[in-house]
């Protein structure tokens, strides 16, 4: 595959996925029947807003029913269209496949800006839009399950879910109809970190193989590596957070909508995200060199570019001059086919996002099974565990006549609450797909020079795709 000419998005996730079957052993049929979406709906639905009626036009994109429900965020941003929604619903599909989550593949989206319209005015829009969907059973427990994406969070998905709830009064797992929730409204501990803190896992694997680091020109541990973050939104501002407090990399660079901040001595994520939530950008944030041109530092010298914000920023256009060669892809498609095909030529290792931003649907997967199950992960067997490291920690005093250490008590009896167990659930599922995802690249690779990552996780995705399509009989 060579791209000559810089392809939309949703074209752009088509020839991408075409890299990777054109490699396997596949019925060109069957490729065609997993690569097309399966339906998209568009619903133009008017608000009676600010003394007129607004109209405003949404989308529910169904990429593949091979598993039900079918899962994605709904994104509110004036980018949103067809396209857009379709390329995105795609993606789910094929991350939910690698992640092994049983879901298949849907997104949503709104064409609006959220930042145009106060709490109550965003609330009427979203109950509607949201009444649209739940009455074609596009939002349904066991059919469609939404979640935040882009410009909307557990607000909306708490709106959403009362929604759904006054529609079906009756249906007792209404509160699975929707994830991403408020703790409040049958939320899960730990799903706003979910997509941040899967990319730091992500990448922890990553840094456990030294045959990998080393194809990416790096060496040694995490602390102290220079990152970039384009985008301190929920993903973004998790991953960096994580990075920096946990791992001691150093945040270099940040890119927001208004431009860029550079600090070759770090930035400290907290302090910058209150400058940007007070003052709406980065601009006059005092501890850095500001950018203009923002796009332009991803251009800047580092060992990690974590794009977290759009789609299509690397391109043909910048890709030659990017200087990170480990860039990890926390948005949904940040790097274009035409910027994909220079960056591996130029030896750049792209953890894909449709691995490295799983975490957010993996988490959204546990949130669904608590709310069926109706009861807090951790809930039976806390007490009962600690029970049992007590006894553990008499029978070794007993037995050695020493007392145990006192700093390790507490770590050592204390039981998994929600969020450790949600945290171990994610760390192992993305150390798991990462496994797997690098046994095909370095397998593939030793005959083949151009595998990448990428490849391997469609390949791997389209696979389990396939199988399934296999057992339904089609
Ligand atoms: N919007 C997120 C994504 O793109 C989360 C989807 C979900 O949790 O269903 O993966």
């Amino acid at each position: 595959m060579s791209v000559e000419k810089e392809p939309g998005f949703r074209k752009s996730v088509e020839l991408l996925f075409m890299r990777a079957a054109e490699k396997m052993d596949l019925a060109p049929d069957l490729v065609n029947k997993i690569r097309v979406c399966n339906s998209t709906y568009t619903v133009r639905f008017g608000v009676k807003l600010r003394g007129r009626i607004q109209t405003f036009t949404g989308y529910r994109s169904v990429h593949s029913e091979h598993a039900e429900p079918v899962k994605g965020g709904i994104r509110y941003a004036l980018s949103v269209d067809q396209n857009e929604v379709e390329a995105l619903a795609a993606l789910m599909t094929y991350k939910c496949a690698l992640v092994e989550v049983p879901f298949g593949g849907s997104k949503g989206g709104l064409c609006i800006d959220p930042r145009a319209w106060d709490e109550e005015e965003l609330e009427r829009i979203t109950r509607r839009f949201a009444f649209e969907l739940i009455k074609r059973d596009l939002i349904n427990p066991s059919q469609n399950v939404p979640a935040p994406d882009m410009g909307t969070g557990e607000r909306e998905m708490a709106w959403i879910a009362d929604q759904y709830h006054r529609m079906n009064t009756t249906d007792i797992d209404a509160r699975a109809c929707v994830t991403g929730k408020p703790l409040e409204a049958g939320g899960i501990r730990g799903r706003v970190e979910a997509t941040g803190r899967g990319v730091q896992y992500g990448i922890r694997e990553f840094f456990r193989h030294e045959a990998d680091k080393q194809i990416a020109g790096l060496e040694g541990g995490l602390a102290g590596k220079r990152v970039i973050i384009q985008g301190l939104g929920n993903v973004g501002y998790h991953a960096g957070k994580f990075l920096q407090e946990e791992d001691d990399c150093k945040i270099v660079g940040v890119i927001e909508r208004d431009g860029a901040i550079i600090n070759d001595n770090g930035l400290d994520i907290e302090t910058l995200k209150s400058h940007i939530n007070e003052h709406g950008g980065v601009a006059k944030y005092p501890h850095g060199t500001y950018v203009e041109n923002g796009i332009s530092a991803l251009e800047h010298e580092c060992d990690i570019l974590i794009p977290a914000a759009l789609e299509s920023v690397i391109t043909r256009e910048n890709a030659g001059r990017i200087k990170a060669r480990f860039i990890v892809e926390a948005a949904n498609g940040p790097i274009t086919a035409g910027g994909d095909e220079i960056l591996r030529n130029n030896g750049v290792v792209i953890m894909p996002d449709m691995f490295a931003n799983a975490g957010g649907v993996t988490v959204s997967y546990f949130e669904w099974v608590k709310n069926l199950s109706h009861i807090r992960f951790g809930r039976m067997q806390r007490r009962q565990e600690e029970a049992r490291q007590e006894m553990v920690i008499e029978a070794l005093e007993k037995m050695t006549g020493k007392s145990f250490p006192d700093e390790l008590r507490g770590a050592f009896v204390s039981g998994a609450d929600e969020l450790t167990l949600v945290r171990s659930g994610l760390d192992d599922t993305m150390r798991g797909a990462y496994i797997n995802m690098r046994e095909t690249w370095h397998r593939l690779k030793r005959d083949d020079p151009s595998m990448d990552l990428r490849t391997a996780a469609y390949m791997i995705s389209i696979e389990r795709v396939a199988s399934s399509y296999r057992t339904l009989g089609l």
